[in-house]
């Protein structure tokens, strides 16, 4: 039996035994696709074209400005902040929607730092997502901060040296490059230890794997609406904050929806009671309604089943790649322990960049991160067991073949 006709055997055995399969038909997939990118941008749910006709035809075609009462749109922030606050195990009223991650990092880690005031460190880890390191050092130098960018794995013997210095610490439960997952429990309990406050930046987490930011004690916490919750193309972000700090919580963007009476019109800022006070301007409301749509495709689902079943896909993606791809320049880079495994499945080719757009052609969407990762993000609520192989034999048969060396293959396009 060749390694790729037993693969095919546990592949359709895996898939037989799936019980969250019948969840690929809350999504519209094209065919001929395998979608290994929903780890950048979620597919399309089938329940957004519908919500988006109403949000558009009738909501505001329709109703026009009465929508903002008669539709709840003002309430829209939290309403979907709640949806999220359910996937990220946070109670009601913590959680809110809105702006770009970028924007509610920003607005994360000068709060916390203001909660902070006599302590000049902000530390982050040096493998974050460029936005977060940026974001960190802008509200360092704004708020007269030094930032240290400290490894995971070294921030237990930093913060024992110079934990009473921290104010705050940024860090992501997942490297959205080799898709390690850290020890959110761990990590959240030494910067804790050690008075400072944990800001969890839950990207590439949110929608992939159970979270507990509430019965870990969090502080704060930020994520991406587009990724593992597939509101589409920039979908709101969100920012949660722990409701003991809520009265606390001093935003650095003080806009009137954030007010405690909006509408008073008055020319001093008041902050609302609650996460209302998290709100800055006007809210995005159609990217709120395609959100809040897309969160309905988790209705029922039981994120550790999802967990489950990604480490089952993620396992075998790495089974596939080590049987088929041998000789072929590829190494694995994504932990083999499932408890240090996120949703994603990384290897490394120094061609990663033509292997990528090679296999785009084939129909096998990933993406690739430089210099040399090319990155499949699985989603278990939509992918098989037999896509994840069906996408490895095209990589083996591209890198044999020697497809991704036409020339059209190593143009960069402007998204990588
Ligand atoms: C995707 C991602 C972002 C994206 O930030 P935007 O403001 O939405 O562009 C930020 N941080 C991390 C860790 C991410 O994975």
């Amino acid at each position: 039996m060749t390694a790729e006709t037993s693969l095919t055997a546990r592949a359709a055995a895996l898939d037989a035994a799936d019980a969250l399969a019948p969840l690929r038909d809350r999504f519209l997939l094209p065919e001929g696709v395998i979608y290994l990118d929903g780890n950048s941008l979620g597919a399309l749910p089938a329940a957004v074209p519908e919500a988006m006709t109403d949000a558009v035809h009738r909501q505001w075609g329709t109703g026009l400005i009465r929508s903002w009462n008669d539709n709840a749109w003002w309430q829209a922030p939290q309403r979907v902040g709640d949806a999220i606050g359910r996937l990220i195990g946070a109670a009601p009223g913590q959680t809110l929607a809105g702006d770009s991650t970028s924007v509610q990092l920003f607005n994360a880690l000068a709060a916390a730092a203001r909660m902070r005031p006599d302590r000049p460190l902000l530390v982050t880890d040096p493998g974050h997502f460029p936005t977060d390191q940026y974001i960190a050092d802008a509200v360092a130098r704004l708020l007269g901060l030094r930032v240290h960018r400290v490894a995971p794995g070294e921030l237990p013997g930093f913060l024992a040296a110079e934990g009473s210095r921290v104010a705050v610490a940024g860090y992501a439960p997942v490297d959205y490059r080799t898709g390690e997952l850290h020890d959110m429990a761990a990590i959240t309990g030494a910067v804790q230890e050690a008075g400072a406050l944990m800001v969890w930046d839950l990207c590439h987490a949110a929608g992939a794997l159970p979270l507990e930011v509430d019965r870990l004690g969090v502080d704060l916490a930020v994520g991406c609406g587009y990724k593992f919750l597939s509101g589409g193309p920039g979908a709101p972000a969100f920012l949660y904050v722990a409701a003991r700090h809520q009265a606390a919580f001093d935003h650095p963007l003080t806009g009137w929806n954030g007010h405690a009476d909006p509408f008073g019109l008055g020319g001093d800022y008041t902050p609302a009671a609650g996460i209302a006070r998290a709100r800055i301007g006007t809210p995005p409301i159609l990217s709120l309604l395609a959100l809040e749509a897309a969160l309905t495709a988790f209705d029922g689902v039981d994120l550790a089943r999802v967990r489950a079943k990604s480490l089952s896909l993620t396992g075998f993606l790495l089974d596939c790649a080590e049987a088929l791809l041998a000789g072929l320049g590829f190494t694995a880079v994504t932990p083999r322990e499932p408890e240090r495994r996120g949703s994603q499945a990384v290897l490394r080719h120094p061609e990663a960049y033509a292997l990528v757009r090679a296999l785009a052609e084939r129909g096998v969407l990933g993406d690739m991160r430089a210099p040399d990762l090319l990155r499949f993000g699985i989603n278990a609520l939509y992918l098989s067991h037999r896509e994840v192989l069906a996408a490895m034999c095209a990589l083996r048969d591209v890198a044999r073949e020697g497809e991704h060396r036409q020339e059209r293959f190593r143009r960069r396009s402007p998204v990588t």
